[in-house]
C-alpha cells in the first residue's frame, strides 16, 4: 500500500518533454509516458505516492505543474482506481 499526500495537475499542452521533472521528484513518482502533446513532446505522468512536495513545480522550466496537498493522507491500493 502506498501513502499519497498530494497530487499534481500537469498542463500537458505547455510541456516540451525535457524530462527535468522526472529526476527532480524525491519519491520518484513521475515518469515520461508514451503520450505526446500537440507539438509532439512526450509528457510526464504521475504514479502513486506523490507527497505534494512541489519539487516538480520548481524544476519545470515551463511551469506545467500545479501541486495540491491532501489534508489527510490517502492510501493507494495496488490495482485500485486512486
Ligand atoms: S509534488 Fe513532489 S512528490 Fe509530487 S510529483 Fe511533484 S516532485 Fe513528485
Ligand atoms: S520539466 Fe516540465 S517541460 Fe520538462 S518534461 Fe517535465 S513537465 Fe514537461
Amino acid at each position: 500500500m502506498t501513502t499519497i499526500r498530494g497530487t499534481v495537475v500537469i498542463a500537458e499542452e505547455r510541456c516540451k518533454g525535457c524530462e527535468l521533472c522526472v529526476p527532480a521528484c524525491p519519491p520518484d513518482v513521475l515518469r515520461m509516458s508514451e503520450r505526446r502533446n500537440e507539438i509532439g513532446a512526450r509528457v510526464p505522468e504521475l504514479l502513486a505516492g506523490c507527497t505534494g512536495c512541489g519539487a516538480c513545480l520548481l524544476a519545470c522550466p515551463d511551469f506545467c505543474f500545479e501541486v495540491y496537498r491532501y489534508e489527510a493522507p490517502q492510501e493507494h491500493m495496488p490495482g485500485g482506481d486512486a
